[in-house]
């Protein structure tokens, strides 16, 4: 792997304080793997108590408003999560895009608010099975990236990109090496027509049913700067196995 990898777990709708315990160890364990950048997402109600419990550890949020502040009820702004103590925010996980109907527009202005407030930011693009069937996944992710990229001049430094084919979330279901492969290089290509020579220090990590079992195989893929996790990062039995492979993978 040519960059230390990044591995972050996103919690989802899952944890309350009972579960704190389980960052703690994460962030202790993690203290002396230096070749992994490892984050946990958590939900907005635990940010404050997960940094404070786990000071230096990196806390991110799961999602921010793409308006920097205003009437939108139950919803939180990049400053607000920065503020409660986020380093970090994913924008435009597929659950959102699907569910919520959030457009690249939107993600695009997330991005900028979060990169802005100075926030690492995870980005998340990827295809439906009904697109990957038609064959054109690789045009489909390449054009949503491309219209829900900071419009930046320069190269976004604290950018990464997460590639979550929905088809492979939480199903089991993992593309062939190939599959992620091809699209890891699809999504440089478009990182480099935008950014240019800025776009080699963002990462590009892969997302969906990734697990202890498999990750070695998905951080031997050319291309592969990490992984975005969901339900294997909840429980540190599961999450650490797939540090300890990122971090074999950036020794090799
Ligand atoms: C995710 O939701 O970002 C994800 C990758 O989920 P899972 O690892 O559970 O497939």
């Amino acid at each position: 792997m040519a960059k230390r990898p990044f591995v972050a777990g996103n919690w989802k709708m899952h944890g309350t304080r009972a579960e704190l315990g389980n960052i703690t160890h994460v962030s202790i364990e993690t203290e002396t793997i230096d070749e992994v950048l490892v984050a946990l997402c958590v939900p907005a109600t635990l940010i404050t108590r997960a940094v404070a419990a786990s000071p230096g550890f990196l806390i991110g949020a799961q999602d921010i408003h793409h308006e920097p502040k205003g009437a939108f009820t139950g919803s939180v702004s990049a400053q607000m999560v920065k503020d409660a103590g986020a380093k970090l925010t994913i924008v435009g996980h597929s659950e959102r895009r699907e569910l919520l109907g959030e457009t690249n527009a939107q993600v695009r202005a997330k991005a900028e608010l979060a990169i802005d407030a100075g926030l690492k930011t995870i980005l998340c693009v990827g295809e439906s099975l009904a697109v990957r069937e038609t064959g054109q996944a690789l045009n489909f992710v390449g054009d949503q990236l491309d219209a829900s990229l900071p419009d930046m001049v320069t190269a976004p430094i604290h950018l990464s990109i997460a590639y979550e084919p929905i088809w492979a979330i939480g199903t089991g279901k993992v593309p062939s090496a190939g599959d992620i492969e091809a699209m890891h290089a699809r999504i440089r290509e478009v990182l480099e027509r935008r950014y240019g020579e800025g776009a080699a220090s963002i990462r590009i990590l892969y997302g969906g049913s990734v697990k202890g079992s498999n990750a070695a195989d998905i951080f031997a893929i050319d291309g592969v700067d990490g992984a975005l996790v969901g339900g294997a990062s909840l429980a540190p039995d599961d999450f650490m196995p797939i540090v300890h492979a990122a971090a074999a993978a950036a020794k090799d």
